[in-house]
């Protein structure tokens, strides 16, 4: 149990990249803040069946990532609950496809809240406990969209390329604070987020969802597979590990080699 009586918020965490992390953390004894947004019950349910499965305290905040003053209740009452916030994995994150010159506004302005301002307001609530405490965890879910470019995600490039930026700063600032920070950068993963949009582009460009898969998605990913949740969390448990102090300021690919083209 590496992360016994340890703490840890993770942010968009009732779906895909982010329950699967917030589950290896309690996997490994940590307690775990999830959170997200959708139906009371289903997040109740995702929240009992962590408990159930790992026997670790498992919270729950309905904070939404757009709103600063919840993202820092949310910190407040983890820290107020467990008694520290140990780990913070910034996962939350949305997309938005379309060419620039029909980006709309409110787009561009929500994917920058949730993809990169919510990081800046969690990582600065955890920092002073973490300096403290002298020991600290922050990951973010980047993305391979934040070391290259697509067109049409112009929010989202900038938000992720963003990420590795606050990621490289706030690494070089808790340096000597046995705290490290770092992202992980995932390729295409099957997620029910992907699974949707599988269908949704079958259906629009009149192929099948096998086409769909392999000349559309998988173009870019020269393992011809999708990333797995599981890989990535495995990736976010290990950075959380003592072997892994001496990685900070990273941004690591997990991309199946998209980004070594
Ligand atoms: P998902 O849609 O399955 O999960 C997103 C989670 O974020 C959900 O729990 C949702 O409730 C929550 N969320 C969304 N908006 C929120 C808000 N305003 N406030 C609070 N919570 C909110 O998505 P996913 O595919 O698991 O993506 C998770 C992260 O991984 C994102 O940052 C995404 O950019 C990144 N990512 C995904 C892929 C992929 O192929 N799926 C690839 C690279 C990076």
């Amino acid at each position: 149990m590496m992360l016994k009586d340890k703490n840890a918020v993770v942010t968009g965490s009732t779906s895909g990249i982010g329950l699967a992390i917030a589950r290896g953390l309690a996997e490994q004894g940590a307690n775990v803040m999830i959170n997200g947004l959708g139906s009371a019950e289903d997040n109740e349910a995702v929240r009992q069946s962590i408990e159930d499965d790992f026997g670790t305290k498992v919270l729950f905040s309905a904070a939404n990532m757009l709103k600063s003053e919840q993202i820092i209740a949310m910190i407040a009452e983890a820290d107020k609950t467990f008694g520290s916030v140990d780990i913070l994995v910034n996962n939350a994150g949305i997309q938005f496809v379309s060419p620039i010159e029909d980006f709309p506004e409110e787009k561009w302005d929500a994917i920058i809240a949730i993809n990169l301002t919510s990081a800046f307001h969690t990582i600065k609530a955890v920092t002073p406990g973490m300096k403290k405490r002298g020991w600290g965890r922050i990951i973010n879910t980047a993305s391979a969209h934040a070391l290259v470019a697509s067109p049409y995600k112009s929010a989202y490039v900038a938000a992720k390329h963003g990420i590795a930026g606050l990621t490289k700063t706030v690494g070089l600032e808790l340096a000597e604070f046995g705290t490290t920070v770092n992202s992980i950068a995932p390729g295409y993963v099957w997620t029910p987020l992907v699974e949707q949009q599988v269908a949704d582009t079958a259906k629009a460009r009149g192929i099948t969802e096998e086409q769909v898969i392999q000349d559309v998605l998988l173009k870019a990913q020269p393992t011809k597979k999708f990333v797995t949740v599981e890989q990535v969390a495995a990736v976010a448990v290990f950075l959380c590990s003592d072997h892994a102090a001496s990685i900070t300021g990273s941004t690591l690919p997990v991309d199946g080699g998209w980004t070594a083209q």
